[in-house]
């Protein structure tokens, strides 16, 4: 179980159990299939299926296919608009928003800037004023939310819910992000970091990744990465684990903040990418903070889509260095799919993906059979919230031992 998290059940052991084969079934199971697939015997899963129907997160529609003599049974199906969950990612230039439905999709999401990056207090107002406007246009009961998922850039302390220091946001030491925001809503809140949230993301829906092993390069005002090894999340000792942005991927490159050149996180840092354009002759904006330059990225990608062949140029160096990266990953893991996104990837992605996937493709290393996949998440900026809330379902799809005591 993880820890660190104070999110309600949904329902007992035995419904959760139910509930979770339901959601990975397209398109509906019978109560007989049910039985079948769960190891619960007929009773019990009548029983509960009855349960789960009274508080709204199952409905019947259609019928199964006849197998022997009698009635094919109705279907069970996840019911979408059952519960919601709430997720958000802070990043240090953009705060995102998203409700998902039970099955883990977008109903409703809106974008802000953070105001005032450096007071906690003043981005925890923020936080809590956008989700009680997001829920109120959404039009959605309070009562049928299962609470919120919080992504923010490491490092954070996942038992005790507090961003410790992240080096996107100064002032921001020690601050109790999780309880600070619960207080502000009233609904329970989870606190993972960002790019383990965004891999979390792309494990809700196995079609999008139909891999088992992957390495998830979130690209936002920092670089990191995420393991997956077999469909699990690499987590670390203390939940921080993803440090890519020290891996030297140019010898020659842009002195990074420990001291050596070239590093991942510096050479695809946001502020070096806007410089390398200007310095290009790229005409952009001047930027004096976090959002600021945020924005004269935006101008450089911009400048790239209407065919500046200099802001073409500086992305698709970017994307062959994040390859650079990629390939020491893949072969440390044997892994064979590389998913890149974030709020900066979402919008270079059109020239930094064909430098990344020739970089991926060229390297072959003796031991390795297999080729190596290369996508871009489908989740364009959205991926860090919506994987923050996906954490959420995820607590309330994962049958607990615990409950089989409460509800037995
Ligand atoms: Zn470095």
């Amino acid at each position: 179980m993880r820890r660190g998290t104070n999110l309600p059940r949904m329902a007992g052991f035995n419904q959760t159990v139910i509930l979770d084969v339901v959601r990975r079934a397209d398109s509906g199971l019978t109560r007989a299939q049910l039985a079948r697939r769960t190891g619960l015997s007929a009773q019990t899963v009548t029983n509960a299926t009855r349960r789960l129907l009274e508080q709204g997160l199952v409905r019947e529609e259609g019928e199964g296919s006849r197998l022997g003599p009698g009635r094919p049974g109705t279907l069970v199906h996840l019911d979408p608009r059952g519960r919601y969950a709430i997720g958000v990612h802070l990043d240090p230039a953009t705060m995102t928003f998203v409700i998902l439905d039970l099955a883990g999709n977008p109903v409703a999401e809106s974008h802000l800037p953070v105001p005032r990056p450096d007071q906690p207090e003043r981005v925890v107002e923020g936080i809590v004023g956008a989700i009680e406007g997001l829920v109120a246009s959404a039009g959605i009961d309070r009562a049928l939310l299962l609470g919120i998922g919080i992504a923010s850039p490491g490092p954070i302390d996942v038992e005790r819910g507090i961003v410790l220091d992240p080096p996107h946001l100064p002032g921001w030491d020690g601050v109790p992000l999780r309880d600070a925001v619960q207080a502000g809503t009233q609904l329970p809140v989870l606190l993972d970091k960002d790019t383990i949230a965004a891999a979390s993301a792309h494990l809700w829906d196995p079609g999008v990744h139909r891999s088992s092993e992957f390495v998830f390069f979130y690209l936002g005002t920092g670089v990191a990465m995420s393991l997956v090894i077999r469909d699990e999340v690499v987590r670390g000792a203390s939940g921080n684990a993803g440090e890519a942005g020290h891996f030297v991927v140019d010898p020659a490159g842009p002195l990074c903040e420990c001291g050596k050149r070239g590093c991942l996180g510096a050479v695809l840092g946001e502020g070096i990418l806007v410089q390398q354009g200007r310095a290009a002759g790229v005409p952009l904006p001047e930027a004096g903070d976090v959002v600021e330059l945020d924005q004269a990225f935006t101008v450089l990608c911009a400048a790239a889509d209407d065919g500046d062949a200099r802001a073409v140029e500086v992305l698709e160096t970017a994307g062959r260095r994040l390859g650079m990266g990629a390939v020491v990953v893949t072969d440390l893991g044997d892994l064979d799919t590389v998913i890149v996104g974030g709020p900066l990837w979402s919008r270079m992605e059109r020239h930094a993906m064909p430098a990344l996937e020739k970089l991926v493709a060229s390297h072959r290393v003796p031991s390795s059979s297999h080729a190596v996949a290369v996508l871009g998440s489908p989740l364009g900026s959205l991926v860090g919230a919506v994987g923050a809330g996906r954490l959420v379902l995820g607590q309330a799809f994962t049958p607990r031992p615990s409950d089989l005591l409460l509800h037995a």
